[in-house]
């Protein structure tokens, strides 16, 4: 498959750090969002009416971000990937949430994906309802703030 693909190549070009690793993709439906990672097993979940909304550039910036996170994820604890499951999935706690997605994005951007990811995150949020829209402004960096951390980071 395709996506399967594109992962790889990404794992092998960009993350050493994931060297090994036998990421799972697997498909998922009525998600948010295009792509979503677990926290406890190297597993992709992806919309296919999400990525299919996406160009090819969107879709490896978008595996990027996924990936920056399975190396979060790799570098806590059970205990406390528990306790940010606990606090994202049943307190909602969009501050630990927005944290960990930022330190993605930066992460994104330190892989020399800033530019791709900025314009994942402009497609995204043209998709997204105005509801969904809300929720993303509280947790992301919004394309502008994107392209000034680019910037700042050179
Ligand atoms: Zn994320």
């Amino acid at each position: 498959m395709e996506l399967e693909k594109i992962i790889l190549d990404i794992q092998k070009k960009h993350f050493p750090e994931l060297e090994g690793l036998d990421i799972c993709l697997k498909p998922k439906g009525h998600m948010s969002h295009a792509m979503e990672v677990s926290a406890f097993f190297p597993k992709i979940f992806f919309d296919e009416s999400w990525v299919n909304k996406f160009d090819k550039v969107e879709i490896k910036a978008t595996v990027v971000h996924e990936l920056c996170h399975l190396v979060q994820f790799r570098k806590m604890s059970l205990f406390q990937k528990v306790v940010l499951y606990i606090k994202v999935e049943f307190l909602k706690d969009l501050k630990c949430l927005s944290h960990l997605e930022k330190e993605a994005d930066r992460m994104v951007i330190g892989k020399g994906y800033g530019r791709q990811i900025a314009k994942a995150r402009r497609r995204a949020w043209k998709i997204a309802s105005k509801e969904s829209l809300k929720r993303r402004r509280q947790i992301y960096y919004s394309p502008e703030e994107l392209e000034k951390l680019i910037k700042q980071m050179k």
